[in-house]
């Protein structure tokens, strides 16, 4: 397939036309022809992406009595690279085709192959694949990883030809110079993970917020790879946001937390996108140093993919860190009957998702094209945004049905009823009809309009988005109805 051919086949494509065209995501700097796998939020993408950061944040450090949250600098000392591993071993094992010049990712090609025979009903295969894949990596047997790909007859999805150059590793962290010199010492990183600010952050928390074992360390931040095979719109960025959190637990509890956290997890993400899009895949290939790893993969237009890892970390990070800080990061626990056991270093679940994956799943899953009758009786299709009422970027939109008579006037009173609680717009200029249109394709929820019988009455109408309903309702009651159905409560309540 040509390149042409491919992006025309993008099955991401009318989502990031729909996303461009709305104001959800912009490609950085497009007036200089973008930055490649950089991207900026616009004015409707923000507020949905700020309502998932907020509900994370609720659901992690409200919902839980014993998880708090943390804000740390993206810039951290550069032995905290070297203490998490991330100087000597955080690459990826890349091969190029020589005649497109594009590179990719050796495991991902070979995944890709396990998965057509899945979908070919081959499962046996599809995973002895993976089996033979997970060993080859283990064992950093690069020139084997090559020839599975050759033996496996698998090309570049370009130029078509297996014409593939060796497996090398690259390492993804971005770096820079702090000060005035530029040389080697003054090195930083731009951090890869948030995690490693909520490591080095244990005792500070543990100490000033009074926790005690087990308890969990929230974080929302920027974080940066430099991702070679920057792919699928935002759902590989080499500058993201992740929403992560460390639960630190008594050794040997640790699969107890991690079952709670897997758990846990899924139910969050089944409050907001439907359970059949969403599934769990345990880790074939373990980190060195974790004892269990799953994914929740969500299903994209392009498939199912990693939107969430849940990893049983050992002591590994807060032992490094002990060692090449030489500081002690141990917990004491009162509770521990036997006195030689009361300081331990403890074991670590992790949670992590990015805001911008969860932020693809929420809208590529939103968007719904059906169809419908106009008020001629003409079937014409209607594209709206169906997202959780929670999470939508704006809840309500006024309209005065005319620009006349005293409804703007009556409408604005509307208008200053529900800005104080919630996301509102107010609009007096166009037709009803398109105005619903209009706020249907950035999800607004709920719209409500103001006539001429609400000057007699006070009521309004209140109109659905996704079934379009209308009803005649008190403003009172409306703005019952409304707080009630986007409240976080809808969907800590399922947690
Ligand atoms: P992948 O295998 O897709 O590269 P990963 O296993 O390296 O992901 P983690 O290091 O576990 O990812 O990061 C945790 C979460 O951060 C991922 O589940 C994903 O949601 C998000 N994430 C990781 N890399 C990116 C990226 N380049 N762009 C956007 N989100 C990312």
């Amino acid at each position: 397939m040509s390149k042409k051919t491919q992006e025309e086949h993008n099955p991401l494509k009318p989502i990031i036309a729909h996303a461009k065209e709305y104001g959800f995501v912009f490609p950085s700097s497009e007036i200089y022809e973008g930055l490649q796998a950089v991207y900026d939020y616009g004015q409707n993408g923000v507020a949905l992406k700020n309502n998932l950061k907020q509900l994370w944040w609720a659901a992690m450090t409200q919902w839980h009595e014993n998880v708090v949250g943390i804000d740390a600098a993206i810039f951290m000392h550069p032995t905290v690279w070297k203490a998490s591993g991330h100087v000597d071993s955080f690459n990826d094992p890349m091969i190029d085709n020589r005649d497109s010049k594009k590179r990719y990712r050796a495991d991902n090609l070979i995944e890709d192959k396990a998965a057509q025979y899945e979908k070919a009903g081959d499962t046996q295969k599809s995973a002895a694949l993976l089996t033979q894949m997970a060993a080859l990596l283990e064992a950093e047997n690069f020139e084997g990883l090559r020839q599975l790909i050759i033996d496996e007859g698998i090309v570049c999805p370009i130029s078509g030809t297996a014409n593939w150059t060796e497996v090398r590793q690259f390492n993804l962290m971005f770096s820079t110079e702090m000060g005035s010199v530029a040389d080697d010492s003054n090195r930083v990183y731009l951090r890869p993970e948030t995690a490693q600010g909520i490591f080095v952050n244990f005792l500070n928390v543990q100490k000033t917020s009074r926790q005690q074992v087990p308890f969990g360390i929230a974080q929302i931040g920027k974080a940066f790879r430099n991702e070679i095979v920057a792919r699928q719109f935002i759902f590989r960025m080499r500058e993201f946001e992740q929403m992560e959190m460390q639960y630190f637990v008594k050794p040997g509890t640790e699969l107890e937390a991690y079952e709670y956290w897997k758990e846990k997890r899924m139910r969050f993400l089944q409050a907001i996108l439907p359970a059949e899009k969403l599934r769990f895949k345990i880790h074939e290939k373990l980190a060195h140093y974790a004892n269990a790893a799953v994914d929740i993969e969500f299903e994209f237009p392009f498939g199912f993919k990693e939107l969430e890892g849940i990893h049983s970390r050992t002591d590994f990070d807060l032992s490094s860190h002990q060692t090449f800080a030489r500081t002690k990061l141990q917990y004491f626990d009162e509770q521990e009957p036997d006195k030689d056991k009361r300081h331990y270093v403890p074991y670590v679940v992790e949670t992590s998702i990015g805001a911008d994956r969860l932020f693809l799943a929420v809208l590529s899953n939103a968007l719904t094209i059906s169809q419908g009758v106009d008020a001629k009786g003409e079937t014409k299709e209607r594209i709206f945004l169906k997202l959780h009422p929670a999470i939508a970027p704006t809840k309500v939109a006024i309209f005065p049905l005319t620009r006349k008579d005293g409804l703007p006037e009556k409408a604005r009173e509307v208008f200053d009823e529900f800005r104080y609680d919630l996301s509102t717009v107010y609009e007096d200029r166009g037709a009803i009809g398109k105005n619903y249109t209009r706020q249907d394709l950035v999800g607004t929820p709920f719209c409500l309009t103001i006539d001429h019988q609400t000057l007699e009455d006070g009521t309004i109408t209140l109109r659905h988005r996704d079934s379009t309903e209308q009803e005649r309702l008190s403003v009172a009651e409306a703005k019952a109805k409304i707080l009630a159905a986007t409240s976080f409560k809808t969907i800590l309540a399922q947690l």
